[in-house]
Formats: C-alpha cells, sequence, structure tokens
C-alpha cells in the first residue's frame, strides 16, 4: 500500500483481491538471494567517496556490505505485465518493491543482531544513492561482494542495477549507539526479523547495570 501511494483512499473489494493476486504471484517468482561482507573499517577494500556516508561510518570499527536481490523472474514479470495489463503491473512493481525492502530489512535485523551480541552498535542501512554518495560507487561495490558471479546482479550504463528489484547497502558497526534508528521496537520496521526482542535486548541501548541490555 505504501509503495502505491496509499494515502486512505477507498480500496473496492476487488481491488483488494487484485493487491492480493499479485502479492501471492510475486512471492511465487521472486527467488530472494543476497550475500554479505563484514570489513574492518580500517581495511575496506573500496572507496565510498561523499560526506554523507564518512559521517554515517564515523568511528566504526567495522563495515557490513550487503546486496539482496529478488532475481530476475520478477523482471521478466513486469515486463509480461506491463504489455498486457498496466494496472497489474503497477499493483506487481509495488508488490516487488515492498518485497526486497522486506529482504533488506532481514539482513540488516541480523547484522543488528550479531553487532548487539557482542555488544555493538549498528547505524541503520545506507544505500549508494543516498546523500551525496554517487551511483557510481555500485560497480566496486558490486565487485567487492562478487555479486555479479553469486546473484546475478548487473548494471546499466547509468549504474541501476538489473534485476531492478535488487538493493546494496552498507552498515556501520560502532562501539558505542547510533543516533537515527527506531525510538522503540513498537515502530521498528526490522521487528518481523528482529532475534534480539525474545531474548530482552534492543540493538541501540547500553547495556544496563546488571548487564543485561535493554
Ligand atoms: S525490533 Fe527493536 S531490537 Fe529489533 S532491530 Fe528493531 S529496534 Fe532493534
Amino acid at each position: 500500500m505504501r509503495y502505491l501511494g496509499y494515502a486512505g483512499q477507498q480500496i473496492t473489494p476487488e481491488l483488494e483481491e487484485r493487491m492480493d493476486l499479485m502479492c501471492d504471484l510475486c512471492n511465487e517468482v521472486a527467488h530472494p538471494a543476497s550475500v554479505s561482507c563484514t570489513y574492518d573499517a580500517a581495511d575496506l577494500p573500496l572507496e565510498l567517496p561523499g560526506k554523507s556516508i564518512a559521517e554515517h561510518l564515523a568511528n566504526a570499527q567495522e563495515v557490513v556490505l550487503f546486496a539482496a536481490t529478488l532475481g530476475h523472474g520478477v523482471d521478466r514479470e513486469l515486463r509480461r505485465l506491463s504489455a498486457t495489463d498496466p494496472l497489474g503491473q503497477v499493483l506487481f512493481d509495488a508488490a516487488a518493491t515492498a518485497a526486497i525492502e522486506r529482504e533488506a530489512n532481514r539482513l540488516e535485523a541480523q547484522v543488528r543482531a550479531q553487532a548487539a551480541e557482542r555488544g555493538l552498535f549498528c547505524s541503520w542501512r545506507f544505500s549508494p544513492g543516498y546523500g551525496d554518495l554517487p551511483l557510481s560507487v555500485q560497480p566496486d561495490l558490486l565487485r567487492t561482494l562478487n555479486a555479479t558471479r553469486r546473484l546475478g546482479i548487473t548494471l546499466t550504463p547509468s549504474n541501476l542495477m538489473v534485476p531492478t528489484k535488487s538493493v546494496t547497502a552498507i552498515v556501520g558497526v560502532h562501539p558505542t549507539p547510533q543516533p537515527g534508528l527506531a525510538s522503540s521496537c513498537a515502530v521498528c520496521e526490522l521487528a518481523e526479523f528482529c532475534a534480539l526482542r525474545s531474548r530482552g535486548m534492543r540493538c541501540g541501548a547500553q547495556p544496563t547495570e546488571r548487564g543485561t541490555p535493554l
């Protein structure tokens, strides 16, 4: 609904049914896959230009890079729908965008949980194109992760990823809590995948006096 620009409009039962069908179709043709690598911040094998990412990773001791994709089947379906069913294409495209964001949330939750278990704290995931980190970093990022061979992700001449429903991201792992995360687990988009809450832990919190993270 978010990626359709929903703002409280009335949804007819017919439209709701089509949305459900397109979500089902997306789940059928998507094959989520991902790769990630963790590096010492002082030993990062690629240059990340710009002030925004420098601020984002300031004082990070490690940097996690990851790439995820839904695969080529989703693009094939988008092309098919664009020729046969324009409404279906719009609904399917929104479902696929939600699906790749969900996959990125799953990966980020995993990175945060692993950091928290070591008493470390993550910054939120940052992708090329945010702030002044240019898309021109994508070739190096994909090469570093070997993402073309491992996931089949390639780039257009303007550095857009193919399959289109793919993401790359950069997460800093820091010795101190980082700003900009969800203010509470109740509003956190990663909650569905979070392995911390069930253990009474919180990704952005310092250990309490009793030594048990909040
Ligand atoms: S649900 Fe809570 S602990 Fe888990 S990632 Fe989100 S904010 Fe962190």
